[in-house]
């Protein structure tokens, strides 16, 4: 199959001016090439004229859960919920994710097998947590370890989190995920918003157990993302080799420069501050969060000042989970405004598209979809695009409008078109 769309205005994923009168053309799945010179349509089976709109490339989340699973859930159900909660991603604009942990396996088989709709994902498979970690969900104190040494939480049962202490269990829970065909590693390496038991300004694993992870992971060639807010959380990530820092709201002038220095990857996930702004919009008073979380959401400004006094590495990520879905199914397409905000259009329309291009390149042999680029639109990209309306180079937020998605491509299937 040959496709061809033409007369759009292209924005590439990483040169920040639009280049009119682009002409993509598409065989297969791929990207063949784009010119601004005249193409003869006779040759192609479909011809799709963006008419002078702007096309980007199919934008990636770099931090979502597709299986994230909620407190009383069967691990079947979370899956069913995961299966609407990627259809929903993909007609968002979103044509990769990066799966920030959970119970992914099945779901991204379906999708990539074609039964069911969604973005490509770049799977971590269960995340790794300490005991009494941000990953360790058992719901009640009541909750111990079987004599299997397994636990009676249906999340961890179902491996959508893994529970490993010590250098040599961290070592085993990662090459386990690997083994699933985990694109990158997930830790859990300090306290969390959403967790029971541990209080968020802990510390979790020790530097030696997060090398198990970092060693495992880098001897398949690829990286370890971690969750972290706390300052000792990042010093002692940023020793032990870890390449992606998940939230790092409390990044200061030293850590930046670290992050600068070692090339880190920040994904910052603004979605705790932004919900409670949306609540209050609506009239709802905001939920009551743990001691010592406002500390960390009032740090966020400084944190967007370092961000873009060191241009450290930003990815775009939302943090976007079904339950979050569920009472503001616009989450993940708002934070689009939320980054324009903060970071202005053209940094947060590149940390959607070609900075995840950057991330994607730390996986090597274990990118699930090596055939083709993502984040970018050149010869050799998978052919996953959006045409819009209006000019997201200059306000990101037309893409928080999901109106505003006349088409959205990816692997060559169209999966809306209202041009
Ligand atoms: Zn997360």
């Amino acid at each position: 199959m040959k496709k061809l769309i033409k007369n759009a205005r292209l924005f590439d994923g990483r040169n920040f001016e639009y280049k009119d009168h682009s002409q993509i053309v598409i065989e297969g799945n791929l990207v063949r090439e784009i010119t601004q010179n005249p193409v003869s349509e006779e040759n192609f089976d479909e011809v799709i004229n963006a008419g002078g709109r702007v096309v980007v490339p199919g934008l990636v989340d770099s931090h979502v859960h597709l299986g994230g699973q909620q407190k009383d859930q069967r691990w079947d159900e979370t899956v069913v919920h995961g299966v609407a909660h990627a259809e929903r991603m993909l007609l968002n604009g979103f044509t990769t994710v990066r799966d920030a942990g959970g119970i992914v396996y099945g779901i991204k088989a379906g999708i990539d097998e074609g039964r069911i709709k969604g973005p490509r994902v770049f799977p971590s498979h269960g995340y790794i947590s300490q005991t009494c970690g941000h990953g360790d969900k058992r719901e009640s104190r009541a909750h111990v370890r079987l004599g299997d040494g397994q636990y009676t939480s249906p999340e961890l049962r179902a491996g959508g989190t893994v529970i490993a202490d010590g250098y040599d269990e961290v070592l085993r829970a990662a090459r386990e995920q690997l083994f699933l065909g985990a694109s990158q590693i997930k830790i859990m390496a300090g306290g969390g918003m959403s967790s029971k038991y541990d209080p968020i300004q802990t510390i979790q694993y020790t530097e030696q157990e997060m090398r198990a992870a970092v060693e495992a992971a880098s001897d398949y060639g690829t990286y370890v993302m971690a969750h972290l807010y706390t300052k000792e959380s990042m010093h002692r990530a940023a020793r032990a080799g870890i390449r992606s820092f998940e939230h790092g709201q409390m990044l200061d002038e030293e850590l930046a420069k670290i992050v600068k220095d070692k090339d880190i990857f920040l994904c910052v996930c603004p979605q705790p501050k932004a919900d409670e702004e949306y609540e209050r919009s609506l009239g709802h008073a905001p939920k009551k969060r743990k001691p010592g979380a406002q500390e960390i959401l009032d740090n966020e400004d400084l944190q967007t000042e370092l961000i873009v006094k060191y241009d450290l590495n930003l990815v775009f990520g939302t943090d976007y989970v079904e339950f979050i879905a569920d009472s503001n199914p616009n989450a993940q397409i708002r934070d689009l405004a939320v980054y324009e905000k903060r970071f202005g259009s053209q940094r947060g329309l590149f940390s959607a598209t070609g900075a995840a291009n950057d991330l994607i390149k730390l996986t090597t042999y274990q990118n699930p979809y090596p055939e083709g680029k993502i984040g970018v639109l050149e010869e050799g990209s998978f052919a996953d695009l959006l045409i819009v309306e209006g000019d997201p180079l200059n306000k990101l937020s037309v893409l928080s409008d999901r109106a505003n998605l006349k088409l959205i491509m990816k692997d060559a299937e169209v999966y809306k078109n209202t041009l």
